[in-house]
């Protein structure tokens, strides 16, 4: 299936901070989904976020309330 040969993680520019939702491509290129052309911002440089859905988080762990 084509649709899986791409997934779709976060991102965030290297430059500004600013994350936002981009697409891996099959050779680990990161694509701003809507754009092109890289962040708004004008960098092109991204550095993969890793999804806090698959980190633990320190304050869920607490049992104590
Ligand atoms: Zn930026």
């Amino acid at each position: 299936m084509a649709a899986e040969t791409r997934r779709k993680t976060a991102a965030r520019c290297t430059e500004c901070d600013r994350t936002f939702a981009v697409w891996v491509t099959p050779t680990d290129d990161l694509v701003p989904i809507g754009s092109v052309d890289g962040c708004p911002c004008g960098a092109s440089a991204l550095s993969p976020l890793v999804p806090s859905d698959d980190r633990p988080d320190p304050s869920a762990t607490t049992s104590v309330r």
